[in-house]
């Protein structure tokens, strides 16, 4: 960060509640969460299976609603939104990639990244779209279709998708779920490098430390409840950390 200014939240939740089902079969899958994803940063959401990533990242992206509590994408509140307005919210503001990468298979590596600028009907920035062309590092396979790249060049494409309408936010789901440790390591580099070359901002969730540590900052759940932060994180203390759960974590 260049600037002296305080860090801003591109997504933020509050006192954020999900119930999902009522009665004796309902869940608190979030139970009274509150974090902010700084602007310009690279955010993971870390915890063991069920404590509530999947769900705070997409009650965070307007994909699922709260039970209670709000939730923002810098300084639109979600739930006030119509259907009509959240859906431009989530077509112009927010980016997304998925752990099955969700190409369009009829479509060229070039189609399929600036979709969402057709989809808004704007053109975007030619200096913008190549640039990240050449961060993906598929120049040479813009004509091609999804199903002749492998599993991490079609998820360097989701990314440069994420990023193309440059959106406040780019949410990926456990983005390298598919893939094996080299590819992942790609994706991660560049989701890394989009952050800190042009100042975007990434939240990531996954179960992997090794992913994780290429964040700038982890937050862990545990049992739908916000239970540490930390900073400029590496493998083996987030490691460490999701050791130390085991139920007795008390929530901050
Ligand atoms: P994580 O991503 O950390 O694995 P989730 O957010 O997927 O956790 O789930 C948190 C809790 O909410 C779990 O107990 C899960 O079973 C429950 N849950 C998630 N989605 C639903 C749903 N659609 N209906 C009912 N329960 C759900």
């Amino acid at each position: 960060m260049t600037t002296g200014t305080p860090a801003r939240d591109a997504a933020r939740v509050t006192e954020a509640v999900k119930v999902y089902g009522s009665g004796d079969t309902a869940v608190r899958a979030l139970d009274g969460v509150s974090v902010g994803f700084p602007a310009g940063r690279f955010t993971a959401i870390m915890g063991p299976s069920g404590s509530g990533k999947s769900t705070l990242m997409h009650c965070a992206a307007g994909l699922d609603t709260l039970t209670s509590g709000t939730a923002h994408i810098g300084d639109t509140e979600i739930g006030t939104l119509d259907d009509r307005r959240l859906t431009l919210l989530r077509r112009e503001r927010v980016g997304f990639v998925f752990q099955a990468f969700n190409l369009i298979p009829t479509l060229t590596v070039a189609e399929n990244i600036t979709l969402p600028l057709d989809l808004a009907g704007t053109g975007g920035s030619r200096e913008w779209i190549d640039s990240l062309v050449d961060a993906v590092g598929l120049r040479d396979r813009l004509h091609h279709v999804p199903s002749r790249l492998s599993g991490g060049q079609q998820q360097r494409v989701a990314v440069a998708r994420a990023f193309a309408g440059r959106p406040d936010v780019v949410f990926a789901d456990e983005p390298t779920g598919n893939l094996d440790s080299r590819s992942g390591g790609e994706v991660l580099n560049l989701l890394g490098r989009t952050v800190r070359r042009t100042g975007r901002t990434v939240v990531m969730v996954t179960h992997d430390p090794v992913a994780a540590a290429h964040a700038d900052e982890v937050v862990f759940l545990a049992d739908g409840r916000l239970v540490d932060r930390m900073e400029n994180p590496t493998a083996e203390r987030v490691l460490d950390r999701m050791k130390a759960f085991d139920g007795t974590a008390a929530p901050v």
